[in-house]
């Protein structure tokens, strides 16, 4: 979780999208077989071979038990039919995991399959035009009669919510710590700058009311970075409540580096608008970190149904 803060400090996104990889790759080590596990994981721990996570449809988002792409058996293999929307390295990525509908039956229908890129049937969609995140590829993936053979199911049939949910805990907590990069990143740039920005007769750093809102700033870095860590450790145990404080830890970290990167553009005034001092980048790179993996309104619901026992 830290090296992906350390690596947000260089570049929000490219650490976003290495989040996304390393995620897809635990599932697969989690979740594959012998035979899956040696055919993919050398390379994708190599990263000669980067990995997708497919689970999000054009109209199946948040409600991702909705998903309508279709896996139906057909002797040794199975067929795959359907679109799944904004995924995140679609066209460059060799391996997809990819959630599909093997029965009716919500998300006990669902399988996790593995589709490799090559797949007859298989294409993208064009590059989606977005706010940041500009230094990775957003596509759809389209599925027309996708034929992989039965060894590609991940685990059992029905078990791909699941598995599509336990790779997330972790995804959510790298999410949170590129935010946190992000937003330290944002943090020091200004801290620097109001050093040497001089008005009223001194520099800017000299002002009180500044130098609260700095303090405001690093205390809502590190409350949300001492969030993810106990988040962390509660993965790392297998905790019961490790769930609820992977939500927790996501919705506050992605706020804390989204907020603090925006105040940092408007302590650099005008010039935080310019590309040229790269805090605008940074804001519109940690704003998808507030929609994606989860929504955070998704995470107080998780956080919610916690506590009401639901
Ligand atoms: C750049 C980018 C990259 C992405 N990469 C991937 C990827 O690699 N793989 C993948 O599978 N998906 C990916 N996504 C999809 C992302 O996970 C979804 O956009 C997200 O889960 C929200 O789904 P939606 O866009 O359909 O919004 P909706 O589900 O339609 O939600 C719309 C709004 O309603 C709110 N809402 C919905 N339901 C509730 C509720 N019950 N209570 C309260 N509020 C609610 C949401 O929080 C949101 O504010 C990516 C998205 C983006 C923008």
């Amino acid at each position: 979780m830290r090296i992906f803060e350390e690596l947000a400090k260089g570049d929000t996104t490219i650490a976003a999208y290495i989040s996304i990889h390393n995620m897809v790759t635990w599932m697969l080590d989690s979740f594959g077989d012998d035979a899956q596990r040696a055919e993919w994981i050398p390379r994708l721990a190599s990263m000669e071979v980067l990995g997708s996570y497919c689970l999000t449809e054009p109209g199946a988002g948040s409600d991702a038990a909705a998903i309508s792409t279709k896996a139906i058996r057909d002797g040794g293999d199975y067929v795959l039919d359907g679109v799944k929307q904004f995924i995140s390295g679609a066209g460059t990525s060799g391996i997809y995991i990819v959630m599909a509908r093997t029965a009716d039956t919500g998300g006990r229908g669902i399988s996790a399959f593995l589709v490799p890129a090559e797949t007859p049937g298989l294409s993208f969609g064009p590059l989606e035009k977005k706010m940041g995140w500009h230094a990775q590829p957003t596509r759809q993936v389209i599925f027309d009669g996708v034929r992989i053979p039965a060894s590609n199911l991940l685990a059992h049939e029905g078990d791909g919510f699941g598995i599509a949910m336990s790779g997330l805990n972790g995804g959510r907590l790298n999410m949170g710590a590129c935010s946190l990069g992000g937003g330290q990143a944002a943090l020091d740039k200004t801290v620097d700058y109001l050093k040497e920005r001089t008005a009223f007769g001194g520099p800017l750093i000299n002002q009180q009311a500044l130098l609260f809102q700095l303090a405001d700033m690093d205390t809502e870095l590190e409350s949300a970075r001492t969030l993810l860590a106990r988040a962390a450790d509660a993965l790392d145990n297998g905790d019961a409540d490790m769930v609820r404080l992977c939500a927790m830890a996501k919705r506050v970290a992605t706020d804390a580096g989204f907020n603090v990167a925006n105040a940092a553009l408007q302590l650099h005034g005008g010039y935080g608008y310019l590309a040229d001092y790269g805090i605008e980048r940074i804001v519109r790179d940690l704003r998808v970190h507030q929609i994606l993996e989860g929504t955070n309104e998704i995470m107080r619901l998780i956080v919610g149904r916690s506590i009401a026992g639901a």
